[in-house]
């Protein structure tokens, strides 16, 4: 486990809440035996709470079947939330680009981040007319566990780099540049997987640009250095944050990340709605709620979110939710979300769901029902939780580590913490001082407005595409 969670230190920027001598050991119930995921029915202690609202927390109700997807956005679509002057900068931008054509290549069609942007940037430039395309590389299981183990050892992990190993991943990356054609004007190649393909660059008339969605500030050296020539093949490079870049030869530009005010996880919901997923899950609207979305995973420290909210409980009055998902069939995951459950022991008020992929209105619904969203992270991307409960003008409570300082500018869009007193600290402060917690929602909607949606993202591919053709002349 991570040195931090094991730690537990008091940081001297952030008062510890009072009381806190009691020490976090005594918060910690007795240990229970850890039960399958997805089916523990957790034992509650008395409570005075009603008993509609335990019986649902023991049998929440969460959707079993996906809906159907909802028809993606037009541009028109986002005049009510960015205005039409901004919506009409965006239509202008890409009039000097009609005609033009663009490829954009990952490796994954559904699932992860990656996917779920172009899916939703892709339509939106094509309505403008730029022509898009997106493909998808393909590659055997030998290929994927190889990109597999990149990804983790460009995230610092260990990684022996064998002559076998490069072979499978430049053989692959060679049989997908054989087998597209490469006619357009721009190509954008997302990730590690496919950065070979750049060797095609030099057949093309067009321009290479290498989005890279990943932290690269700490990345295996051996790996790093066998990407490293191909990646400065590339005419430009993109990364999500400063903090997730390295020296490169070639120009680097920093494009957010963002999300999409229209999608189901960020669109605005009839307060009927949030109502009705609050009584699904036993969740009181009348109390305070803390609330972190997240994965079940060590990193996003649920433990350690449990033992703030417990800290905070014995000053002011709460409930937290901890929902996440993938806990059904990652093993790792199923763990963690055993150890969760040892944590919140009996406590009624500590409400853990294991939701499915398809809880897109339901996360959302979560949100806007929080008093206060929590990301006590202690490792991280960019963390888009942080950016949905911004966007949703709650208060943030987040760990000051990977994009989320990016988002968070302390005490103005949020707060940032480094240690479970710390964040209880933080919360606490919080809830006895509302109005300075709505402020810091209102700013933060405002700081995810201008940097962090999917409008901004557009507007920046606008942008480079002109640059990168010569478009782009100097102002007169
Ligand atoms: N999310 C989800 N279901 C879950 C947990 C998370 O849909 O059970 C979403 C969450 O709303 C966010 C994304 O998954 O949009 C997580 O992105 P983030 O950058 O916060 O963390 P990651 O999981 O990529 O480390």
């Amino acid at each position: 486990m991570n040195d931090e969670s094991q730690k537990r230190k008091t940081t001297t920027e952030e008062p510890a809440a009072s009381g806190e001598k009691d020490g976090l050991k005594e918060d910690v119930p007795p240990a229970a035996p850890p039960a399958p995921a997805g089916r523990t029915e957790r034992r509650f202690r008395e409570s005075s709470l009603p008993s509609h609202f335990i019986e649902r927390r023991k049998h929440p109700r969460i959707q079993t079947e996906p809906p159907p997807p909802p028809a993606p956005p037009r541009m028109e679509d986002y005049a009510p939330i960015i205005g039409v002057p901004e919506l009409d900068e965006i239509r202008f931008l890409a009039r000097h680009l009609q005609g033009k054509t663009v490829k954009m290549v990952n490796s994954t069609a559904v699932g992860g981040g990656v996917a779920e942007i172009l899916n939703r940037l892709i339509p939106l430039l094509n309505e403008l007319e730029v022509g898009t395309k997106w493909e998808v590389i393909t590659g055997g299981n030998d290929f994927y566990e190889v990109t597999k183990g990149f990804h983790n050892a460009l995230h610092g992990g260990d990684f022996t780099l064998t002559p076998q190993i490069r072979d499978i991943f430049l053989s692959y990356n060679e049989q997908n540049r054989q087998r597209m054609q490469f006619v357009e004007d721009l190509f954008v190649i997302h990730d590690p997987q496919p950065a070979g393909l750049v060797q095609a660059k030099v057949e093309t008339r067009g321009r290479w640009i290498w989005r890279c969605h990943i932290d690269l500030s700490n990345p295996n050296p051996a790996v790093w250095e066998f990407l490293k020539p191909m990646v400065e093949k590339y005419d430009a490079t993109i990364f999500s944050s400063p903090a997730f870049t390295r020296q490169l030869g070639v120009p680097q530009y920093l494009f957010y990340p963002s999300i999409d005010p229209l999608s189901e996880k960020n669109k605005d919901l009839e307060d009927s709605f949030v109502d009705k997923v609050c009584d699904d899950f036993g969740i009181d609207r009348s109390r305070p709620i803390l609330t972190q979305i997240s994965r079940f995973d060590r990193l996003k420290d649920p433990v350690g979110v449990i033992e703030a909210y417990k800290l905070v409980k014995k000053y002011v009055d709460c409930q937290l939710v901890l929902a996440g998902g993938g806990a059904t069939d990652d093993p790792e995951g199923a763990a963690v979300l055993a150890e969760v459950m040892e944590a919140a022991g009996d406590d009624p008020d500590v409400i853990i769901l294991n939701l499915p992929p398809w809880s897109a209105l339901e996360i959302n619904a979560l949100q806007r029902a929080s008093t206060i969203i929590i990301q006590k992270s202690l490792k991280e991307g960019f963390g888009l939780t942080v950016t949905e409960g911004l966007w949703k003008k709650k208060p943030v409570v987040a760990g000051a580590v990977g994009g989320i300082p990016s988002q968070i500018i302390h005490k103005l869009t949020g707060v940032l913490v480094h240690s479970v007193e710390g964040c209880a600290y933080q919360i606490r402060y919080l809830l006895t001082h509302p109005e300075f917690a709505r402020q810091l929602g209102e700013n933060g909607h405002a700081h995810a407005k201008e940097n962090f949606l999917i409008t901004v993202n557009l507007k920046r591919w606008l942008i480079l595409f002109q640059i990168l053709l010569g478009l782009a002349g100097p102002a007169i």
